[in-house]
């Protein structure tokens, strides 16, 4: 027998201040729905039990993506597809392209946001490890007001996050990417495509002078969110790009990975793939810092 939906009634508020006023009153009652593609599974396996959705559909400029001084800032509501597709995001930071790419299916892309992906604070997303290694931020707007929050700390363990009751993801901000750095994402799944992350890796470095200046590692799918590897990047601070280096960083970034064992894959495994990616995401970084776009 085929699942279905329990009755439920959708609200489409057309502003934010609306938004909050309606989550805040219906409470536990009710979830933010955007493009549904990790919501609408969990309604029909009966993870998530609500009588109430409130669309974010009717707000305009919820998926705008536009510069915001120095900084990106890209609406919670644009989809995989329109910021792989976006100029500013490609030349702003390339790996974030890559990472929308990478996820699940074309058409599922098409209406997968960038808000839903991370505030679904599902361990193996594949946006938040680039987020966090390019020091975003999120803003969350409530019936009090806005708030920003690094999203580093954003995320309290699977599927919990900062956000209170009536509160909606609205933007990502991403602070504009030193000169001379470079980013990269690399996933492993077992399938080519609508596949979850067995492991996902994000790099970044700054480099001066043919040294690394400053990195960051961010390690996805291996731990109860996504995880800074914090000693594996203070390993590589101002020494000379080498394979040896980025092998003892990938290893250092392994012991760092919390991975469990499951459907997709042993903790063993998992901690393999880490150091793989770990040493692929720093070569990719420092090609990118240095112009040359390996691949
Ligand atoms: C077949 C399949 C394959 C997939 N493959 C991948 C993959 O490879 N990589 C990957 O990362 N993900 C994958 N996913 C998961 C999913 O597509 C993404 O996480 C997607 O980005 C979720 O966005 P959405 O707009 O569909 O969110 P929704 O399903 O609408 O919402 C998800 C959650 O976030 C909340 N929410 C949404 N927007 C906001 C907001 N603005 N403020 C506050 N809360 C909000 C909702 O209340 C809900 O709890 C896959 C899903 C499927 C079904």
């Amino acid at each position: 027998m085929g699942l279905t939906l329990p009755e439920i009634e959708i609200h489409e508020p057309e502003n934010l201040k609306e938004a909050c006023a309606l989550l805040k009153k219906l409470g536990r009652n009710a979830r933010i729905l955007a493009g549904g593609t990790d919501l609408i599974v969990d309604l029909k396996e009966k993870r998530a039990k609500v009588s109430h959705l409130v669309s974010l559909a009717e707000i305009v400029d919820i998926d705008r993506i536009k510069k915001d001084g120095k900084a990106l800032s890209i609406g919670a509501g644009a989809t995989a597809n329109r910021i792989a597709a976006n100029s500013m995001v490609a030349r702003f930071l390339p790996a974030l392209v890559d990472a929308c790419n990478s996820m699940a299916s074309y058409h599922i892309r098409n209406l997968a946001t960038i808000g839903g992906n991370i505030a679904s604070a599902v361990p193996s997303a594949d946006l938040p490890p680039i987020l966090i290694v390019a020091d975003a931020k999120v803003e969350l707007q409530g019936p009090r007001g806005k708030r920003k929050v690094k999203l580093e700390n954003f995320f309290k363990g699977p599927r919990r996050t900062d956000m209170k009751p009536g509160e909606v993801l609205t933007r990502i901000i991403i602070p504009a990417q030193p000169k001379k750095s470079g980013s990269s994402y690399h996933k492993f799944a077992l399938r080519n495509a609508t596949a979850l992350a067995v492991a996902g890796v994000a790099a970044r470095v700054e480099m001066e002078k043919g040294l690394i200046k400053k990195a960051a590692i961010a390690l996805g799918a291996v731990a109860p969110t996504p995880k800074l590897a914090k000693r594996a990047a203070a390993a590589l601070r101002k020494k000379k790009p080498s394979r040896e280096l980025f092998e003892k960083a990938a290893a250092i970034a392994v012991r760092e990975s919390k991975p469990i064992s499951d459907i997709r894959g042993s903790a063993e495994y998992r901690r393999d793939i880490v150091e793989v990616l770990t040493r692929r995401a720093l070569e990719d970084a420092v090609a990118r810092a240095r112009g040359k776009k390996r691949k």
